[in-house]
C-alpha cells in the first residue's frame, strides 16, 4: 500500500494572531448585539403639544435580545396650562449600561380659533333686496370670544370671514351668497283640518293663511279648488295652492265631510261598556222584539259571540275603549290608541267591519282626563277626527250609570228630558240590571208619542260636546 506522506505546513505566528483577533471582535460583536440595550424614545425628541391638551407619554423602550422588551416612562408631570418646555428625562440602567435621555415637551397654542356661521354656508338672499349678513360668532381655545375680531371681506358672490389669535394661528370660512328665492311659502289652513258640513248645510270657507320668505302679500297668488257637493253626503276636499313670485309652490288640503244631521223628533239610543253575559243578550232580545235599531260602544269584555250578534241584528258598533281606564287612556296619546286599536281589530276580526265610530269614557267634555294629562281631550278630540274617526257623545243622560238610581228613576229621568224638538242621543250602559228593567218601558213610551229610532252610522252627524281640558 502506497502511503503519501503529507508534509505538514507551518502556519505562520502572524496568522494565528489574525485570527484569534478575529475570532475575538466577532465573539465581542455578537455579545454586543446580545447584550447591549437598544434604547430609543417613542416619541420626537421635540414634541410640540397644544395648550390646554393632556399629552400621553409614550416613554423609552429598552430592547436586549437575551432580555425581553420594556417600556418606561418618566413621573414627571407636564404642565400644559400655558406655554412652555418641559423638559422630561429618561434613564435606564442596568448592571453595566446607564443611559439618558432629554426630551422636550413644547407646549403651545397651536389651535386655530373657530368661526361659527349663523345660517349656511350657501345663503340664498330675495331678489328684490340685499344680503343681509345673518351674523357670526368666533371662538379660541386661549382667547375665548373674539368675534370682535373678525374681519370681513365682501365679494359679489362669497363673505370670507377671517380671524387671528393671540398666537398668530389663523382660520378662514366663506360663505356663498346667492341671488334668488328657493323657499317655498309656507300655507297653514284657518280653521280645522278636517270639517263636517250638515247634509244640504253651507261650507263656509276659512281660508289659510300664507307667509313667505321674500313676497308680502301673497292673497292673490292662492288658488282654492273646492269640489264639495253639500246635497251628498260624502268625503270631499278643497285643495289650496299657492305660489311666490319666484314659483316657489305649496299646497294643502282641507278634509270636508257631508254629513246627515242628527234628526229631530227622533230616539238614538247609545249603549256603552259592554258587551255583557246576561245583560247585553237581554238587550239585544228587547232591541229585536220593539224592532229599535240602536248603537253599541263596546269595550274587551263580554264573550265574542254577543259582538257578533250585535252586528249580526242590524245595530250599529263602535268603539269605547278596551280598558275603560281613565289612568291608562288618558295618559297618553299612545295609550289611548293602544288601547283603542285592540277594540277596533276585535270588532274587525268578529265582523269584518272596520269601524270608525267612537266613544270617549266619559265622553269629549270630561274632566277626569285632566289628572292624567293636561289638555289630552283638546288634542285628541282634533286628532281622531284627522285619523278619520267620528266621535258622538250625547245630549240625553238616562242616569243609568248613576249607583243608586232605579229603573224607574232612568225611565223618568230619560222621558222628561227627551224631546221631540231636537234630536235624542241617549246614553245608556247594557252592563246593568235595572237598565235591561227600564229599557222596554222607554221604548214604549216613545213609540206612543210618536218618536223614531235610529241607529247611528258613519254617515250621521258627528255630536261633540264642548271639551273641557
Ligand atoms: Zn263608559
Amino acid at each position: 500500500m502506497f502511503k503519501r506522506k503529507i508534509k505538514g505546513r507551518r502556519i505562520p505566528k502572524s496568522d494565528i494572531f489574525i485570527n484569534t483577533i478575529v475570532t475575538l471582535v466577532l465573539c465581542l460583536f455578537i455579545f454586543l448585539f446580545l447584550v447591549v440595550p437598544k434604547v430609543r424614545l417613542n416619541d420626537s425628541l421635540n414634541k410640540v403639544i397644544n395648550i390646554n391638551s393632556s399629552y400621553n407619554n409614550k416613554g423609552i423602550t429598552v430592547e436586549q435580545l437575551l432580555f425581553n422588551k420594556s417600556i418606561i416612562r418618566p413621573v414627571n408631570k407636564i404642565d400644559t396650562s400655558k406655554s412652555l418646555i418641559n423638559e422630561v428625562n429618561y434613564t435606564y440602567k442596568d448592571n453595566i449600561f446607564t443611559y439618558h435621555i432629554k426630551q422636550n415637551i413644547i407646549v403651545k397654542d397651536i389651535e386655530k380659533p373657530k368661526i361659527i356661521l349663523k345660517g349656511n354656508t350657501e345663503e340664498y338672499y330675495c331678489p328684490n333686496s340685499k344680503y343681509k349678513e345673518l351674523g357670526y360668532k368666533a371662538y379660541d381655545n386661549v382667547d375665548k370670544d373674539i368675534t370682535d375680531s373678525v374681519k370681513i371681506k365682501k365679494y359679489d358672490d362669497k363673505i370670507v370671514y377671517s380671524v387671528k389669535d393671540s398666537s398668530g394661528n389663523e382660520k378662514e370660512v366663506v360663505r356663498y351668497i346667492r341671488k334668488g328665492d328657493i323657499k317655498s311659502p309656507t300655507i297653514t289652513l284657518n280653521g280645522d283640518k278636517t270639517v263636517f258640513v250638515p247634509l244640504n248645510g253651507t261650507y263656509t270657507e276659512e281660508g289659510v293663511t300664507v307667509v313667505d320668505n321674500c313676497d308680502k302679500d301673497l292673497t292673490n297668488n292662492i288658488n282654492i279648488t273646492n269640489m264639495i257637493d253639500t246635497t251628498k253626503v260624502g268625503d270631499y276636499q278643497v285643495k289650496y295652492k299657492v305660489k311666490d313670485k319666484s314659483n316657489n309652490k305649496s299646497t294643502i288640503t282641507r278634509n270636508i265631510k257631508v254629513r246627515e244631521s242628527l234628526t229631530p223628533n227622533t230616539i238614538y239610543l247609545t249603549f256603552d261598556d259592554g258587551p255583557r253575559d246576561g245583560t247585553t243578550d237581554k238587550i239585544l232580545d228587547i232591541l229585536k222584539e220593539k224592532n229599535v235599531k240602536a248603537t253599541f260602544f263596546i269595550t274587551s269584555n263580554g264573550t265574542d259571540s254577543l259582538v257578533k250578534r250585535i252586528v249580526n241584528e242590524g245595530h250599529s258598533i263602535g268603539i269605547h275603549t278596551a280598558s275603560h281606564r281613565y289612568d291608562i287612556i288618558y295618559t297618553s296619546l299612545d295609550n289611548y290608541y293602544n288601547d283603542l286599536e285592540q277594540v277596533h281589530s276585535r270588532i274587525y276580526n268578529l265582523t269584518g267591519i272596520d269601524t270608525k265610530l267612537l266613544r270617549f269614557p266619559g265622553g269629549s267634555s270630561n274632566t277626569i282626563s285632566k289628572k292624567y294629562s293636561e289638555g289630552i281631550m283638546s288634542t285628541l278630540t282634533k286628532d281622531v277626527i284627522n285619523k278619520g274617526y267620528q266621535y258622538y257623545d250625547w245630549n240625553v243622560d238616562s242616569t243609568d250609570a248613576i249607583y243608586n238610581t232605579s229603573k224607574d228613576d232612568i225611565y223618568n229621568n230619560t222621558i222628561s228630558s227627551i224631546s221631540h224638538d231636537k234630536y235624542n242621543v241617549i246614553l245608556m250602559h247594557d252592563t246593568k240590571n235595572k237598565t235591561v228593567e227600564a229599557l222596554p218601558m222607554i221604548i214604549d213610551y216613545a213609540k206612543s208619542n210618536g218618536y223614531t229610532f235610529k241607529s247611528i252610522d258613519i254617515n250621521t252627524m258627528p255630536l261633540m260636546q264642548r271639551v273641557n281640558n
